[in-house]
């Protein structure tokens, strides 16, 4: 049986800013924007899936007060009511009840704020994902980006978690450096695969689509495509950020490696402006 391909759409649900030094080690200190990009994957048989959900107005109620206010402090971000992900799924005729399987990159903030708008969604995410803040009370989670009152109640009851370790299938030769993911519904149109270093247990997912290439969607493994261009690491004053500054460095390499082999595959960024501007002509936001 050939692969099955899918549609993907990407839109933008709020931004935040940060300095560009921050981002790129460069001297600039002007603000970069930086996009919270989610997919619509059209899929023939699952209808509409999505990779992440974004920011939402929930994530000025969860950042109230002390001390997941210092969280809003150092990612100032802009979303309302009308750009969330499922207010733009409506714009498209798509009902949030419609939406039966959410990947979850990882469980930071910016990705996870409309989770609650997905009621009948299913839940993917990696087995390490969430047990690496689970543990974290709210002072230590808040400083890793995790706000718990973003998750729903029962999202560990709707989760399908994934092991990249045992479950795994190859992926085409032309994703080498990577080698292998998992095939989420067992057709070829979308495997996940760990992208280790931003998080525990991050996942991207390689999106098979109707032209025979790919869409790599990972998250946080790199944050522009300019960092991959110059295989340029955040500035180390970010180390703290990242579960290992080493292994974000190792993955972000391979990213690197695949874009200069092939245009079959591109990848991107959940936060990369030039993505956004090329890909999304019509931000809400803009
Ligand atoms: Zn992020």
């Amino acid at each position: 049986m050939s692969p099955r391909t899918a549609r993907l759409e990407l839109l933008e649900v709020g931004h935040c800013v940060h300095p560009e030094h921050v981002v790129h080690q460069n001297r600039r200190l002007s603000p970069l924007r930086f996009p919270s990009i989610v997919a619509l994957i059209h899929h023939p048989t699952e209808g509409p899936v999505l990779f992440d959900t974004g920011y939402s107005p929930r994530f000025f109620e969860a950042t109230r007060r002390f001390p997941e206010r210092l969280y809003a402090w150092v990612t100032p971000a802009t979303i309302d009511a009308s750009h969330t992900a499922v207010a733009q799924l409506a714009l498209r005729g798509i009902r949030a009840d419609d939406v039966r399987t959410v990947i979850v990159s990882h469980f930071h903030a910016d990705h996870v704020a409309g989770l609650i708008d997905f009621p009948r969604a299913r839940f993917v995410y990696h087995r390490r994902a969430l047990s690496s803040f689970a543990s974290l009370g709210r002072i230590r989670g808040t400083a890793a980006g995790f706000l718990r009152a973003l998750l729903p109640r029962d999202l560990e009851d709707r989760a399908r978690v994934i092991h990249t370790e045992g479950e795994v299938s190859p992926l085409p030769s032309s994703c080498a450096p990577f080698a292998s993911g998992v095939d989420l519904f067992s057709d070829g149109s979308v495997h996940l695969v760990e992208l280790p270093g931003h998080v525990e247990g991050q996942l991207g997912a390689l999106v098979r689509t109707d032209d025979g290439s790919f869409d790599f969607l990972v998250a946080d493994a790199c944050w522009t495509t300019h960092a991959l261009r110059a295989r340029r690491l955040p500035h180390p004053i970010t180390r703290a950020l990242f579960a290992s500054y080493e292994r974000y460095g190792e993955t972000l390499g391979r990213l690197a490696d695949l874009r200069e082999r092939t245009r079959d595959v591109r990848i991107v960024p959940s936060h990369c402006d030039e993505v956004r501007r090329a890909r999304i002509p019509s931000s809400p936001l803009a």
